[in-house]
């Protein structure tokens, strides 16, 4: 709109520039064209006035110039003079409109184009007192001239007013448009304060503050949505649970970053139908299903992962309008349920063979039915069980307050070789009872830990290499730099439990382990408290000749 008003005030400027060339022009011409007429009737005078004075032709030879040509003709029309061309050749002039209006009211004049100056005369011819007329003639070509020398001071008028018209096109563009751009403008852009400004056109000024009042309105209401859905899209796409939106005819609508990333979705399948993209049989007839308003849940395995989804008609008045997908990772969920439950049983296991011992025993000398010689040895057997039970509810105790501290334990600086030190002492008695003997090497290294649980640690490992022994073995419990090595040159570990030993209430031999007083937690419990230190556990165990643990702290 604004282009176009200014093209149109620029064609007027131009148009109106040119007409004004063009009657200057003209104006000018005729003026130039009087004023030579004017001066051909004065010449006319002085040459009549001359000639009636002097009565000669030789008087009209003194007065013409090369401009003016004077002619005298007879009263019979012959040329009696002419100061151009040789009389002879000239024929009868009495013909000559300019000739007969002055024989007949004395005086005429006429335009004419002149065969033999090839240009256009101004003639002028006047009767003299003896009947003869004198009559004068210029050339046109001095109007032509003239013309020709004022055209370059016209053009330069012409070029100045078309600049100047075209900056006057702008302005009046500007002016003119600027309440309508007011109307489009920001509202609240300071340059388009339009209560204040005088150059808006009244008529207008009511119609723009309203229009400016329902864009403020507008502006003010899309920020809003915006926003909401800036923190939608946020929430959205930081859940865990992938939400995939289909609409009314099954195409997809919205799938947010994890729904992507469950179904291998990409840019490109937004919009598509989801029967043509989804692989899953089972996923498809649960939506088709959701669009006859049946809800639906199933649990589906995805890349190693389990996936639980909940499939959802999306209704309004009772009118289905799309269908919503919710899917949510539960392979950790399910794993953990898995575990507890077997857990559980393991505990329960473990808790039963001892207790069913016990009461086997006791039960024998309740009935008298052990001797009286064999009932210190019942007791024996009830003492030895009852400890292997308090060990077990030790041990199990210790792995769930460990579970529980998750994140929250006693860290401190710790000297590791005091820690090992500690854990030697307290076992070296046992290690005699094997015959097995205890070596403690390296250097203090101090390290971030929970002291109870680097204890625990130590001990589990120092305990292990001592019960998996053989007579006469060794152990070499070695510190280095943020590093713990247990290593025994006993029985050692067959090659294809090495992966699982880590595993709670796990034994490579069972009735060893126990024979030994093993819970079978041991291990889980060192796994356990290096994963709470981040530090890092490899085992390396070669049957028959021994077992090196070590255990690295992170800086
Ligand atoms: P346990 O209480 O039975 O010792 P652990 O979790 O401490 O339970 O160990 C799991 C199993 O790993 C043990 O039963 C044992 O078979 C094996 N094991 C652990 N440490 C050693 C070792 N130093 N030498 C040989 N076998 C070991």
């Amino acid at each position: 709109m604004e282009k176009r008003i200014n093209r149109q005030l620029l064609m007027m400027g131009f148009a109106a520039s040119l007409l004004t060339l063009l009657l200057t022009a003209t104006t000018f011409y005729s003026l130039y064209e009087n004023n030579l007429r004017d001066s051909l009737h004065n010449d006319l005078q002085l040459v009549v006035s001359s000639y009636e004075t002097m009565n000669g032709t030789e008087m009209l030879e003194v007065l013409q110039t090369s401009s003016l040509r004077i002619t005298l003709i007879d009263t019979d029309g012959t040329v009696i003079y002419d100061s151009a061309i040789e009389t002879a050749s000239m024929d009868d002039h009495s013909l000559r409109p300019e000739i007969q209006q002055a024989f007949v009211e004395g005086y005429g004049d006429a335009v004419r184009y002149s065969d033999t100056f090839g240009d256009n005369l101004y003639y002028a011819a006047q009767r003299l007192s003896d009947g003869r007329v004198i009559r004068c003639a210029v050339s046109g070509n001095v109007l032509r001239d003239f013309l020709y020398r004022s055209a370059v001071y016209l053009l330069l008028i012409f070029l100045v007013v078309v600049v100047l018209s075209i900056w006057l096109s702008a302005m009046l563009t500007e002016r003119l448009i600027y309440p309508i751009k007011a109307m489009t403008n920001d509202p609240d852009d300071p340059s388009f304060l339009i209560d204040e400004d005088e150059s808006v056109y009244p008529e207008l000024a009511p119609l723009i503050k309203e229009l400016r009042l329902r864009r403020r309105e507008i502006r003010d209401k899309i920020r809003q949505i915006e926003q909401e859905h800036t923190r939608l899209t946020a929430v959205l796409e930081n859940m865990e649970e992938g939400l995939l939106l289909l609409d009314i005819h099954g195409k997809i609508l919205s799938v947010n970053s994890s729904a992507c990333r469950y179904f291998h979705f990409k840019e490109k399948h937004m919009g598509r139908v989801f029967a043509e993209v989804c692989s899953e049989e089972r996923l498809c007839m649960a939506v088709a299903e959701a669009y006859d308003g049946k809800r639906a849940s199933m649990d589906l395995t995805r890349d190693g992962r389990l996936l639980h989804m909940m499939i959802e008609p999306v209704m309004n008045a009772k009118k289905i309008l799309g269908v919503v997908c919710l899917t949510v990772d539960v392979t950790e969920r399910r794993e953990l349920e898995r575990m507890k439950q077997e857990f559980t049983a393991n505990v329960s296991h473990e808790l039963k063979t001892p207790l069913t011992s016990v009461l086997g025993y006791a039960e024998m000398i309740e009935n008298g039915m052990a001797k009286p010689q064999d009932v210190p040895h019942f007791a024996a057997q009830i003492r030895r069980e009852a400890s292997r039970l308090l060990s077990l509810i030790a041990d199990i105790l210790m792995l769930s307050k460990i579970e529980e501290q998750d994140g929250y334990t006693c860290m401190q600086t710790v000297d590791l070789h005091e820690i090992a030190f500690d854990c030697v002492e307290r076992l070296a008695s046992r290690a005699a009872d094997k015959q097995v003997t205890l070596r403690l090497d390296g250097l203090r290294s101090t390290i971030y830990a929970d002291p109870t649980m680097l204890d625990q640690l130590c001990y589990n490992l120092i305990d292990n290499a001592i019960r998996y022994n053989r007579e006469d073995g060794t152990v070499w419990v070695t510190i280095g730099e943020r590093m713990l090595t247990v290593k025994d040159n006993g029985i050692g570990i067959p090659e294809e439990h090495k992966n699982r030993i880590f595993e709670r209430f796990y034994r490579v031999d069972k009735s060893r382990s126990k024979e030994t007083g093993g819970t079978g937690l041991g291990l889980a419990i060192v796994k356990h408290i290096a994963e709470v230190h981040q530090a890092t556990v490899t085992l390396s165990s070669e049957e028959h000749v021994g077992t090196t643990v070590r255990v690295v702290f992170p800086k």
